[in-house]
């Protein structure tokens, strides 16, 4: 049985005081989901604080990126370990975004996932289609090039340290959600993808989470879905009642 696991994104939103502010007032809301794992992607400069006031809860904190070397001249750069010294658990790596603006390829998100997972995190690897693309039929190639380049040389004890976010670009901040079939249609895809990678019992132990547009009226049928394992979730997941809404997907 897979345990959901519903993680915001905050992107380059939050300073310190709001991140803070927002687990003081969202820890008592999502605290009864105890079967669901809790997790906030934040900006390197809040992690310190966000992780110091979610001690004790179940709000899990990650990395929206990170480098994969320990340590070097890279000017702007996040090393894994720091993560991890800030209190981090996962970190979220080849997002759309850092894709389309930041020249992240396939090779630098199975290098970063590699040095994450060697660092003790959990890696949330995205994948997806623009909308070109998926007119133009290229979904399942685009999707299967990001997960099995992004996965390339990795052993079946990394994959546990996996989660993978299908996240169609078409769909990530426009308000369009893909329908429930839609979601589900591409993460069987990516299941069995993973049954050809690494063998049936860690295909059906992955988690597959869908991000694009997931909100509080949406997320309950397209949890509903049988391969659909959580969500990724940007701006419904910055506010707390929000976020809350998600979390308890089931109530
Ligand atoms: C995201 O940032 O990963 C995302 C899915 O954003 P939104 O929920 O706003 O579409």
């Amino acid at each position: 049985m897979r345990k959901p696991f519903i993680c915001g994104n905050w992107k380059m939103y939050k300073t310190n005081a709001e991140a803070v502010a927002f687990v003081n007032e969202a820890k008592s809301l999502v605290a009864g989901a105890t079967d669901v794992d809790v997790g906030i992607g934040a900006p390197a400069t809040a992690l310190k604080s966000l992780a110091d006031a979610a001690k004790g809860t179940n709000i899990m904190v990650g990395g929206e990126n990170c480098h994969w070397e320990k340590e070097g001249a890279f000017t702007g750069e996040i090393a894994p370990g720091m993560l991890v010294e800030c209190g981090c658990s996962f970190v979220i790596i080849g997002h759309s975004e850092r894709r389309q603006y930041f020249g992240e390829t396939n090779e630098t998100c199975n290098k970063k996932a590699k040095a994450a997972i060697a660092n003790g995190l959990t890696v949330i690897l995205c994948c997806g289609e623009t909308l070109d693309e998926r007119e133009a039929g290229k979904t399942t190639a685009v999707v299967t090039d990001h997960v099995k380049n992004g996965l390339a040389g990795f052993t079946p004890e990394e994959m546990k340290k996996i989660v993978i976010a299908y996240e169609p670009v078409w769909a990530i901040g426009t308000g369009k959600t893909a329908t429930p079939e839609q979601a589900q249609e591409v993460h069987a895809v990516i299941r069995t993808l993973l049954a050809d990678m690494f063998g049936k019992d860690i295909a059906e132990a992955t988690r597959i989470q869908y991000g694009g547009s997931v909100k509080p009226e949406n997320v309950k049928e397209i949890m509903a879905q049988p391969d659909v394992d959580g969500a990724l979730v940007g701006g419904a997941a910055l506010k707390p009642d929000s976020f809350a809404k998600l979390v308890n997907f089931k109530a």
